[in-house]
This record gives C-alpha cells, sequence and structure tokens, in this order.
C-alpha cells in the first residue's frame, strides 16, 4: 500500500506529487497519458497501470485533473475499486459538479472531499500555498495532515459545494483584476506608452484600493451603507470616460463595458449616491440574506 494516490500528472498533480515525495511518502501516480510519469519515478514514485490498482493501492487518492468531465470519465472506470477509498477531488469544478460527484461517490461506498488548490504549481508545499476542502468534518480530519503537506489547509464546511464557491469566488476576483490590467494595458499601448513604466503605479493603487476590501465587505454582509466617499453616479461617469477613450484609441471595449453597464444600472436604480458595496445587490437573482452588523 502507498500512503497516497494522485490521479492526474498535468502542471498540478505533478506538483502535487512531487511536493509528497518532498516529504517522504510513498507516493503512487496514474495519468491518462502514462510517460508523464517518468520524473517522478525518478524520484521515487510508483506508478500504475491501470486506474482500478491506482485506487487499490491508497486509501488516500487525490485527483487533479482538466475538469470533471474527465473525472468522471476516470472514476467511472473503477467503479469497484472506490469502496472504503477516500477521494479527495482538487480538480475545478461548480457546486453543482461537485454535489453530484460526492453523491455518486458515496453511492460506490467511497467518501468525498471536495478541494481548490489556491496557488499556482510551483507555488504548492510553500508558504503562500492554501488549499479550500470541503465535506465531512471527520473524514478531511483523518486525512489533515497529508493534506497540509500541500499547503496550508482551509476547511470550509461539511456542506461539499463550498470549498468551490470559495475557490471560484477567489478567482472571479482574480480574472476581474487581470481584465482591467489587460484593458489598461492595450490602452497604454495605443499611445506608445511602455507598459513596464506604468505597472509600479497600477500596482501601488491597486495595493491601497485592496485595503479597502474588508470595510466593503462589512458593508456588503449587513446591508449597512455608509454614506461613501466615491459614489456610484461619479464612478459611472468616469467609466463612460474609460469607454469613450478606448473608442477614439481603438481599444476594443468588450472588457470594460460591462462595468460601466453595471454602475450606470446602479446609478438609474436608486444605487447612485452609494459605492461599489451596494453593486452585489444588481447582481444576485435572489434577496440576499443580510447577517446582522458585527
Ligand atoms: P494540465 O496541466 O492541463 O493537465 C490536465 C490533466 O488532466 C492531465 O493530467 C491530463 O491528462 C488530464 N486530462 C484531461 N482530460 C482528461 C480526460 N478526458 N481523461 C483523463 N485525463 C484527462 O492542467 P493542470 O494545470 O494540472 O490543472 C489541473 C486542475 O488543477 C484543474 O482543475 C485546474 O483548474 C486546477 N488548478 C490549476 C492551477 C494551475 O495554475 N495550473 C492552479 C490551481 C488549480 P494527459 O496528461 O493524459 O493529457
Amino acid at each position: 500500500m502507498s500512503d497516497v494516490t494522485i490521479v492526474g500528472l498535468g502542471a498540478m498533480g505533478t506538483a502535487l506529487a512531487e511536493t509528497l515525495l518532498a516529504q517522504r511518502l510513498k507516493v503512487n501516480v496514474w495519468n491518462r497519458s502514462p510517460e508523464k510519469a517518468k520524473p517522478l519515478i525518478v524520484k521515487g514514485a510508483n506508478l500504475s497501470v491501470d486506474i482500478a490498482s491506482a485506487i487499490s493501492t491508497s486509501e488516500l487518492v487525490l485527483i487533479s485533473v482538466l475538469d470533471y468531465q474527465a473525472v468522471k470519465e476516470i472514476l467511472e472506470s473503477a467503479t469497484e475499486a472506490l469502496a472504503g477509498r477516500t477521494i479527495v477531488n482538487l480538480t475545478n469544478g461548480t457546486p453543482s459538479q461537485v454535489r453530484d460527484m460526492a453523491a455518486w461517490v458515496e453511492k460506490c461506498g467511497g467518501k468525498y472531499l471536495d478541494g481548490g488548490v489556491m496557488v499556482t504549481p510551483e507555488l504548492v508545499g510553500g508558504p503562500e500555498a492554501f488549499v479550500f476542502y470541503s465535506g465531512s468534518l471527520a473524514v478531511y480530519k483523518q486525512h489533515q495532515k497529508v493534506l497540509a503537506m500541500l499547503g496550508n489547509p482551509v476547511y470550509v464546511g461539511e456542506n461539499f459545494a463550498l470549498a468551490a464557491i470559495y475557490d471560484l469566488a477567489l478567482l472571479s476576483s482574480m480574472f476581474g483584476m487581470f481584465a482591467g490590467y489587460i484593458h489598461a494595458a492595450a490602452l497604454l499601448r495605443s499611445e506608445n506608452i511602455p507598459v513596464t513604466d506604468v505597472t509600479p503605479m497600477i500596482m501601488s493603487m491597486l495595493k491601497a484600493m485592496i485595503e479597502l476590501f474588508p470595510q466593503t465587505a462589512q458593508e456588503i454582509d449587513t446591508g449597512v451603507y455608509p454614506q461613501p466617499s466615491s459614489n456610484n453616479t461619479m464612478m459611472a461617469a468616469g467609466l463612460k470616460n474609460i469607454l469613450d477613450a478606448s473608442r477614439e484609441q481603438g481599444v476594443q471595449e468588450d472588457l470594460i463595458q460591462p462595468i460601466w453597464k453595471l454602475f450606470q444600472r446602479a446609478s438609474t436604480s436608486g444605487l447612485g449616491n452609494k459605492d461599489i458595496s451596494a453593486l452585489p445587490l444588481l447582481l444576485l437573482r435572489a434577496k440576499p440574506i443580510i447577517s446582522p452588523p458585527q
């Protein structure tokens, strides 16, 4: 028996395996394309020839592949091996995909935890690494020691879907930031301004803005919005200038237009005198649950 089996040896699965090998664990691996296991075998990993024996070899099985369709195809070819195994699925997916997978694994007699690795492969196992987990606390505690080797484990609750929601919320913040930066870069290049020159100022401004998040979060959670210093109507006007300037400079407006539309909608729907903390109200289809002020 191995301590752990890693299913999927893409960039992330390989990093997970390398990290656990460095911790002197007995690591078993499986990948659709077995040649990717060669560097890991050199470092001491064992390669299973088929997925059923890969799962049978360890009580703890970590999966990191492209998507849930791949997870489904892989596990459905080894259903009988799942009984008594703990599947920790670190593949990115949606809440409904997670719930369906958890129910199916449990029906096959296995235990299930969902997870989301919140760093790039090269940072796995390092001090900045953290990984969300959700599912049974007892199952999580049983494997916490090994999971902690991958990065700080953040257990977010028994509801299987929680890790995916936390993961996707963090990714959403990241991609929103990238979208703004990509647009900024195109705008700068339209006037032949080196992006390298301006990037330190962008970083400085974003760092200052990020400091506002805890206050913004509290306003979102409580639904209590103090008088803002930067109101939505003013910001909609500023965004319109970014939109118009982009058109003038020949920069496509696709990235910035939805943000302008949201602020515009705020200013025409009674939220013009609030700030960004009121905007999630416009995105939520169902009425938000407001927590009482702390
Ligand atoms: P990747 O390098 O593209 O590797 C994809 C893996 O999925 C490979 O092992 C590939 O097998 C396997 N795969 C794809 N389709 C398959 C199928 N139909 N059947 C069996 N195996 C299949 O991706 P990655 O970066 O390792 O990402 C894996 C997961 O980690 C994703 O859910 C991703 O969101 C998450 N993640 C990645 C990062 C990152 O920065 N890379 C960060 C955090 C989380 P083959 O080798 O045979 O093609």
